[in-house]
């Protein structure tokens, strides 16, 4: 097996008492797979990056050079964490094209100061980086069918027993809406509407931001919100314009 410590600092690991770094492999053109690992999924993940290296990166070593040296993404895409809702899959990205965040039911919480440490800290940062700094020209929330975040949504009663009903009960103004409206519909097509609604509960919250409403009214950035039926195969895209 190819390990090597000499990437650590020698020092004690930052870990729990009881835990330590074991099995550091250097994954590139001359990776060997451990033939005696019994870790399929991850050894997968390393024999990938091996054909990445020796198939995509090293074929385009300038644009990696240049990207290595600097990004200008046009695109920020806000998405779910779902496994089969993989954007890089559906919007054929290449490296330096989108800011990703991926999160339960692709949900954006209202924007609450930035000195706040508030639960959507971590999406927040990510919008203030994409917008203030990078200048991204468009967010885009991109909803899908057989979502389990929404589908939390709209079964459940009570958000205050584990962090997904915590997280996802921002879509609740959606889940109520579809259900005053629609009351007459199938479980199943509410939850449809409700994973679109949910995209505009997400943008609506998008325009709390400061600087992304101040951006929006100058026409300087753009929001979208897309949903991605996953059964179909079919994507729907709107975009959201001041009246
Ligand atoms: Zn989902």
């Amino acid at each position: 097996m190819s390990t090597t410590t000499t990437t650590t600092t020698g020092q004690p690991a930052i870990l729990p008492e009881g835990y330590e770094i074991t099995n550091i492999v250097a994954v590139d053109e001359n990776f060997n797979p451990d033939p005696t690992s019994e870790q399929d999924v991850v050894d997968k993940l390393k024999a990938k990056f091996k054909d990445f290296k020796i198939e995509v990166f090293l074929p385009n070593i300038e644009l990696f050079e240049k990207l290595a040296e600097g990004q200008d993404p046009k695109v920020m895409l806000i998405t779910c964490i779902d496994s089969r809702c993989n954007p890089t899959m559906l919007f054929g990205l290449e490296a330096g094209e989108a800011f990703v965040v991926r999160n339960v039911a692709n949900f954006v919480h209202p924007y609450e100061g930035q000195h706040v440490a508030h639960e959507n800290a971590a999406v927040g940062a990510a919008i203030e980086l994409a917008v203030t700094v990078m200048d991204i020209k468009h967010i885009v929330v991109v909803g899908h069918s057989n979502c389990r975040g929404i589908k939390a949504l709209m079964t459940r009663d009570d958000f205050t027993t584990d962090l997904v009903g915590n997280w996802v009960k921002v879509g609740l103004p959606a889940k109520e809406k579809v259900k005053q409206l629609y009351p007459e519909l199938s479980f199943d097509e509410q939850l449809s509407l409700c994973q679109k609604e949910a995209v505009n509960v997400s943008l609506k919250n998008l325009l709390t931001y400061p600087y992304v409403k101040e951006r929006v009214k100058g026409g300087g950035l753009h929001i979208h919100g897309m949903h991605y039926n996953l059964r179909h195969g079919r994507l729907t895209s709107w975009d959201i314009v001041r009246k």
